[in-house]
């Protein structure tokens, strides 16, 4: 069986990706190994169970994934906890009533957007993504459950930059699988 330590020795590092001055975390060679998978899902899901347990919210309601490497996790997370499975989408990619919240990037704003049905007021919710860096992401993604009245037990990320402090703009729980 995998253990998340081996895990976490698949995750290669890219140095100038996408710009220079970037150290790239890729995630996808976990993919290549379904045990490994496996692994980690199991490992997210145990700890998002821990979570609502010790929040005494009852389930895990809502799955939110990040565009776009959070919908690697999300769904198998959802399967896992019992709970649906919502995408939280870049601009214009979404059809339907949408609300969307625009937050400052690098280099200028950026908008995510989510269905204005995909939440109901009252639902317990998870946000997953592959890594945390600024947290300007996240940050946005939780104004977005919270305006639809859901309520961010956590937020779960198989990385996290620690030396950038992203977790320092969010207002809910956080954990990482690993950290770099
Ligand atoms: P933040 O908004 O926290 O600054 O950036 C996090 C977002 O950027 C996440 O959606 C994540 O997918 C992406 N991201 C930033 N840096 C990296 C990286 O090194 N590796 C991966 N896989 N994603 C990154």
């Amino acid at each position: 069986t995998y253990t998340i330590e081996k895990v976490k020795s698949l995750i290669k590092t890219y140095p100038d990706f996408p710009q220079e001055g970037i150290l790239f975390r890729d995630i996808f060679p976990i993919f290549q190994i379904p045990a490994a998978v496996d692994c980690l899902i199991n490992y997210l899901a145990e700890l998002a169970l821990e979570e609502a347990k010790s929040a005494k919210c009852g389930k895990i309601d809502v799955v939110v994934g990040l565009d776009a490497r959070g919908f690697l996790f999300g769904p198998s997370l959802a399967i896992k906890l019992g709970a649906k499975f919502v995408p939280i989408r870049k601009r214009g990619k979404l059809p339907g009533p949408t609300i969307k919240y625009e937050y400052q990037k690098e280099y200028g704003l950026d908008v995510l957007e989510i269905q204005s049905d995909a939440i109901l007021p009252g639902e317990n919710v998870l946000i997953v993504d592959d890594l945390l860096a600024t947290g300007g992401t996240c940050g946005a993604a939780e104004k977005l459950v919270l305006n639809l009245g859901g309520r961010v037990i956590l937020n779960q990320f198989v990385i996290e930059l620690v030396g950038l402090g992203g977790r320092k703009s969010l207002s809910g729980k956080t954990m990482s699988v690993m950290e770099f």
